[in-house]
């Protein structure tokens, strides 16, 4: 199929990459030169596993290429997936702003591309709240096409349940595929476009599609504050939690799956907590209560407390940060829990060296670059290239990071005292060496 990506951040480019792989013909929009410029030259806007040689190979055959150019992009396909940010607001509410423009202007290209070429089907994959699609995106694409969606133009919602860090082999082997279809044509273009995929499909309406993927967020954020909240009283009891959801995780007859069940950091990124912040807002303004889903958040922030305590307890000043995405395997930093963990360090005057391999100032690229010098310029002079670096200068050592080059240079026997932050996969041995703290044990 030719397709057009809208939107070339961690969703749409591994989306573009991945269907440019399974032989569609794509074309990538951004309204951001940098990342078009930097997929045409066959690289990858983002860190993420295999996405440097998949874009690398796919631009080279000619199968993806990108442009800042709606109308050439529409006129040259017959299915746009939408992947733009959807950012909370100050508020918590979902902000559509970026969908309703994109939309905008796919809705005037279409009008301009009228009946040739065959029908086309514009497909969500952006997070938005339910009714989104049917109440605010349809009816904007509707008066500038001066059509009727599921007649006209195919209209459809098809949510994303990639995990940054392994995005690409999820792509490939998703967990599912939902597709909320205004009409079964909808439904079809969709599902052509992954055929050959494994995993259950689920053909439902627009607003099921888009309540799903909120129920996934909340329902993950939720695991993550309940392990993180069994993992801190079972550490003041003396008890290993990670032993108690061993035997609990055993249980199939509940059928429990461990994902996000394991106590560790606090979570982050761009989607759990604006997607937590959004739904919650949206039953406060239907009038909903939600106990347990607008405690979240917070269980969440007593989390990242309990390792500034940490910090306090250890008394030293000088502190060392390994890792600083919000998780390992990506260099996404927003709304990163190590971020926040490093500006409250850095704001109680702790003097502090970060290191993070995707995070490092000669490694960073186009939009991460832009984002840690004007975001975070306070962090950026922080970070340290080398390990070493790191370790030379601190007195206590915060790690945050499965990355093995740290793994294999952290001391043993309490220089520096080490907090960690994971769970290391030596945690075991090392909780019974000197200078070790567990957040998580
Ligand atoms: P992102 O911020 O990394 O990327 C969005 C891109 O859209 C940016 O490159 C921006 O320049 C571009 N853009 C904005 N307006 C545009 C326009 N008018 N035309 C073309 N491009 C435009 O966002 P992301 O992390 O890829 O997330 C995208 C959506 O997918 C969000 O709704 C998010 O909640 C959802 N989602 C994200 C993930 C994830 O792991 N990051 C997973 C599932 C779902």
């Amino acid at each position: 199929m030719r397709v057009s990506v809208f939107g070339l951040g961690y969703v749409g480019c591994v989306s573009a990459a991945c269907l440019a792989g399974k032989g569609h013909e794509v074309i990538g929009v951004d309204v951001n030169q940098v990342k078009v410029d930097l997929v045409n030259d066959g690289k990858a806007p983002v860190v993420e596993e295999r996405i440097g040689e998949l874009i690398a190979e796919v631009v080279d055959s000619g199968a993806l290429r990108a442009t800042r150019d709606v109308r050439e992009a529409i006129m040259n396909s017959d299915i746009s997936l939408i992947c733009v940010g959807t950012p909370s607001e100050p508020n918590g509410s979902l902000c559509t702003t970026y969908l309703e423009r994109v939309t905008e202007e796919i809705g005037a290209a279409l009008a301009e591309r009228g009946g040739s070429g065959g029908r086309h089907t514009v497909v969500f994959r952006s997070t938005m709240l339910p009714g989104t699609c049917a109440n605010l995106l349809t009816p904007i694409l509707e008066k500038y096409v001066g059509g009727t969606a599921g007649v006209d133009f195919g209209v459809a919602v098809n949510p994303e349940f990639l995990r940054e860090g392994t995005s690409v082999r999820d792509f490939f082997d998703p967990p599912k595929t939902v597709v909320g279809e205004l009409d079964p044509a909808s439904g079809d273009a969709v599902l052509a476009l992954y055929e050959g995929l494994p995993g259950e499909v689920f053909r439902v309406p627009v607003s099921t599609a888009e309540a799903i993927k909120y129920a996934d967020n909340a329902f993950h954020g939720l695991k993550i504050g309940f392990a993180n909240e069994l993992g801190a009283v079972y550490r003041a009891l003396g008890v290993d939690s990670h032993q108690v959801m061993d035997v609990f995780l055993a249980d199939r007859k509940l059928n429990i799956s461990p994902a996000y069940l394991r106590p560790g950091f606090a979570f982050g990124g761009s989607c759990l907590p604006k997607d937590l912040r959004s739904l919650v807002h949206a039953a406060q303004r239907a009038d909903v209560s939600v106990p347990i889903l607008s405690h979240v958040l917070p269980s969440n922030s007593a989390h990242l407390e309990r390792a500034v305590e940490l910090v306090e307890r250890a008394g030293k000043r000088r502190v060392g940060l390994f890792g600083l995405s919000f998780k390992p395997g990506t260099d996404d930093l927003r709304e990163s829990p190590l971020v926040e963990l490093a500006e409250r360090l850095f704001g109680k005057g702790y003097d502090l060296r970060i290191h993070d391999a995707n995070v490092s100032l000669s490694r960073l690229l186009g939009a991460n670059r832009e984002y840690v010098e004007t975001r975070l310029p306070h962090l950026a002079q922080l970070l340290a290239d080398s390990v070493d670096e790191v370790l030379a200068h601190a007195e206590v050592c915060l790690v945050g990071t499965r990355d093995p080059d740290v793994l294999s240079a952290l001391p043993h026997g309490g220089e520096p005292l080490l907090i960690d932050l994971i769970h290391l996969p030596d945690a075991d041995t090392r909780r019974t060496e000197p200078g070790y703290m567990g957040l998580a044990w």
